[in-house]
């Protein structure tokens, strides 16, 4: 216990602000009236505002300290599978923070933000390079916001082609946000269940695609951490019958310069820029969610898009097919600055080492830990491993209490319960940026909470132990979420 990062020393209380309040308290002095007072118009101003009256330090020792008990990756190991929880490295932030781009308006127009555009338009073609596809828009906001876009444009392009579809198939390993963005476009989901090794089984596919079903959408690699790899063998069966595929690539992370999406089948893909290409995420944004696709379905596209006529960029909204605006002018600049400058001081070769890295740093911790968890699926993964809690279920331990203990040795917990598929999930995604001793101390956490499930069920199920607080109501803390306790 003592080699893990977890400690306890030196962590305060922190009251609220008002609490701490002392009436004439001021964080600033100005210089003497010197002029008549005049007081305000009531009923133009309201009363005053309730804020609390502080010195400046006391405003800043209670950020500094509040700030202290924020855990993110530049504190310690965050293996939470499905989010890319990668160091992302600070000259992104530098790129980022930049004056000329920090500080660009939308509203300068086309002429005064070349640069912009030149950045916007060169970054459409790295991600269509890296991704196989013809044309990519870098303006919705998140994942799920590219999955809707994407699904918009499928919409489209039946619509277009005289007779819209009404289902869409859904394999039971695809994120949670593929069957709300397909409901979104009035599609109704069909459940499809993969094969007893974790991937997709052509035959199942062919058993109910037909020319009723708008297309498929497939997480690739999938939510098991599998590479889908009868993907052409799908597809092949979906176009046959005049359906398109849409490829969740929210997981590119395991597969940059290795594989190309766009040449496997798919039509239409989104990339997660904060997951896979630099953007620090999980305070709830902003994001990032750019979307690729092939040449059929470029029209449907939408606008603004960035057009390149001899040295000048600029936006062109004259797109008979498109499926409009998604976006308020063209979507979150600051995540893109971030990624341009993550794929420049990569390069290609950069890139594909990441995604090596990523695997081998996925299969190490499954290697290490599949005899003290249960691995339903024992075979290489992409960049993240599934286990469960059933060597635990025994001792009436569950995932819930093993991931609530890694708290106390410093460990941000992995992903628990999810895939559905998989009972009691426990599913780890390690990066390519941890190194070998910050992954071998969070598999000697997991390996000594292991063996107290044995040795000690009752303190292992009123873990965590070390943090402020203990365990919390989290049903009740989502519900009525008062900060004032
Ligand atoms: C994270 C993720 C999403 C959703 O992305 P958001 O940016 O959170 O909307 C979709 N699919 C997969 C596979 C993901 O991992």
């Amino acid at each position: 216990m003592s080699q893990q990062p977890g400690t306890s020393g030196l962590i305060f209380n922190e009251p609220q602000l008002w609490d701490k309040s002392r009436k004439g308290r001021c964080a600033m002095s100005l210089p003497k009236l010197d002029v008549e007072r005049v007081e305000l118009d009531k009923t133009l101003t309201g009363d005053p505002p309730d804020l609390p009256q502080l010195f400046e330090l006391d405003v800043v020792r209670h950020y500094t300290r509040l700030s202290q008990w924020n855990f993110g990756v530049d504190s310690g190991m965050y293996p939470l599978g499905s989010c890319t929880m990668k160091y992302n490295p600070k000259t992104n932030e530098v790129q980022a923070a930049r004056q000329g781009f920090a500080s660009a308006h939308p509203l300068s127009g086309d002429e005064f933000s070349q640069g912009a555009l030149e950045l916007m338009f060169n970054l459409e073609q790295y991600l269509a390079q890296i991704t196989g596809f013809d044309a990519v828009t870098l303006q919705p906001a998140a994942g799920a916001h590219g999955e809707l876009a994407g699904m918009l444009m499928i919409h489209a392009y039946h619509a277009k082609n005289g007779k819209q579809r009404s289902k869409i198939l859904i394999p039971d390993t695809a994120h949670g946000t593929n069957p709300a963005s397909a409901t979104l476009c009035g599609y109704e989901s069909i459940n499809i269940k993969s094969g007893p090794d974790g991937i997709l089984e052509p035959g199942t596919i062919a058993a109910v695609m037909d020319e009723d079903t708008a297309g498929i959408m497939v997480t690739n690699p999938n939510t098991v951490g599998f590479f889908e790899s009868n993907i052409k063998k799908i597809a092949e069966i979906v176009h046959s019958k005049g359906g398109l595929v849409y490829g969740d690539g929210a997981n590119m992370n395991a597969i940059m310069g290795i594989v190309k999406p766009g040449e496997i089948g798919i039509d239409v893909l989104h990339l997660n820029l904060h997951k896979t290409f630099s953007t620090p995420h999980g305070g709830g944004g902003p994001g990032s969610g750019p979307v690729a696709v092939v040449k059929a379905l470029e029209p449907f596209l939408p606008i603004p898009r960035i057009k390149k006529e001899l040295d000048t960029y600029k936006f062109i909204t004259d797109c008979q097919d498109t499926i409009g605006r998604i976006h308020t002018y063209y979507g979150h600049f600051g995540i893109m600055v971030r990624a341009y400058s993550y794929i420049l001081s990569m390069g290609a070769k950069g890139l594909e080492d990441a995604s090596k890295l990523a695997v081998l740093n996925a299969n190490y911790v499954k290697e290490s830990l599949k005899g003290t968890l249960n691995l339903p699926y024992d075979k290489p993964c992409m960049h993240e491993c599934v286990f469960n809690d059933k060597f635990q279920n025994k001792y009436h331990i569950t995932t819930m209490d093993m991931a609530k203990r890694l708290l106390d040795y410093g460990f941000h917990p992995p992903t628990v319960y999810f895939p559905l598929v998989v009972d009691g999930a426990f599913m780890v995604e390690p990066t390519e940026t941890e190194s070998k001793e910050y992954i071998d101390q969070f598999i000697h956490a997991v390996k000594a909470i292991a063996k107290e499930a044995k040795t000690n069920p009752e303190k292992l199920k009123k873990a965590p132990h070390l943090t402020k607080v203990t365990r919390l109501d989290e049903v009740s803390a989502a519900r009525k979420p008062c900060l004032c306790g």
